[in-house]
């Protein structure tokens, strides 16, 4: 039976990317060697390298003004990486979930921080508005998809100072307007590769301007200056990012992307608000376009282990909620086929008639 991957990350990757590197793995770029036992250093991976970070710049439209870096570490240790760069005296965060409130308890123990509002007291299920951010925060802190939660900002705050933004759940899939931020930062497992590289997008004249000592592994401009190479890059997951990288282009780029995504979840949305057994958790406006949370009507709340046997049965993967939203959670990334979609949708009407 076809199984349709809605995990939230790692998650669904193109076969083109699979099939790419597994032939990498097994001899790369004609070399006779696997992708995992070359040098990062030999003229093959950086030639990978510098594609990669060509595309991203590429597909991302990036000005001159801002550099490209793989770092590892995850998104996670961007948590304190930023701050560490980034934040001299005091920095303003938004507070819209799991990710985001890590990033905040980071961020504390290098300077001030005005969490400028939360949507805490209602388990991050709505993205706030009508706030006021200080004009004298170094950045705001911004996370653009809130992957346990989803929610998704639709709309990017308009602010007097520099954004800083955690898009690791939604790069790449949308346009990024990245003029207005001293840095984005996304692991790769959500929507380019296995779990391995974080890309960093940090504006060049952003950095140097710190006084407190920073260790050369948290450094920007040390990965900046050495082209991502002061240490051994996760090699295997970037060679993976740059075939995911292509594909996009292949397929038209990111504004392509951006409409599927918005074809995709809308079928799914229209379902959940159909369906009389299921009702959407975030609010209607913030809607994720990556991560689409839904649980059972509150008259149908005994009937969702029923509908977690029976869509497993019919080969949906990967749907469970997280544990503090509970329910269902189906992530619709830039790989996921339209056809998992409606597969999704046809089995959710296939429970609704069996009731
Ligand atoms: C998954 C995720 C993270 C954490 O990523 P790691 O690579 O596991 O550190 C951070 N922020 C967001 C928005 C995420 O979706």
């Amino acid at each position: 039976m076809k199984k349709h991957n809605f995990y939230a990350g790692p998650s669904i990757l193109s076969r083109y990317t699979i099939k790419n590197t597994a032939d990498a793995i097994l001899d790369f770029a004609g070399t006779g060697l696997s992708l995992m036992e070359v040098s990062h250093r030999g003229k093959e991976f950086v030639a990978v390298c510098d594609e990669a970070r060509n595309l991203v710049k590429e597909l991302l439209d990036i000005p001159s003004t801002h550099d490209v870096i793989f770092l590892g570490g995850g998104a996670s240790m961007q948590f304190c990486m930023i701050p560490y760069n980034l934040l001299k005296k005091k920095a303003s965060y938004l507070d819209t979930g799991t990710w985001a409130s890590k990033a905040i308890k980071e961020a504390k123990i290098f300077g001030e921080v005005e969490v400028v509002a939360s949507s805490k007291d209602k388990n991050y299920s709505y993205i706030p508005k009508n706030y006021t951010v200080s004009d004298d925060s170094d950045y705001f802190h911004i996370t653009t998809n809130n992957t346990i939660f989803g929610t998704q900002l639709h709309h990017i705050p308009q602010v007097n100072i520099p954004l800083v933004a955690d898009m690791s759940s939604d790069i790449f899939s949308r346009p990024v307007d990245v003029s207005l931020y001293d840095a984005i930062y996304a692991g790769a497992q959500k929507n380019l590769a296995p779990a391995g590289v974080t890309i960093v997008i940090v504006r060049r004249d952003a950095l140097g301007k710190m006084e407190r000592p920073i260790p050369s592994m948290l450094n920007y401009q040390i990965h900046v200056d050495n082209n991502s190479m002061y240490n051994t890059p996760p090699v295997v997951s970037i060679y993976a990012a740059l075939q995911t990288l292509k594909w996009y282009k292949e397929l038209g780029g990111i504004s392509v992307m951006q409409k599927k995504n918005e074809e995709k979840a809308a079928v799914l949305y229209d379902e959940i608000d159909r369906n009389k057994l299921f009702k959407g958790t975030a609010a209607t406006e913030d809607r994720s376009l990556m991560n689409i949370c839904f649980v059972m009507n509150d008259e149908y709340r005994e009937l969702e282990s029923e509908f977690s046997s029976f869509a497993a049965a019919a080969g949906m993967i990967g749907i469970k909620g997280h544990r503090s939203v509970g329910g269902f959670r189906a992530s619709t990334y830039n790989a996921l086929p339209p056809e998992s979609v409606k597969a999704l949708v046809e089995t959710m009407q296939a429970f609704e008639k069996q009731r």
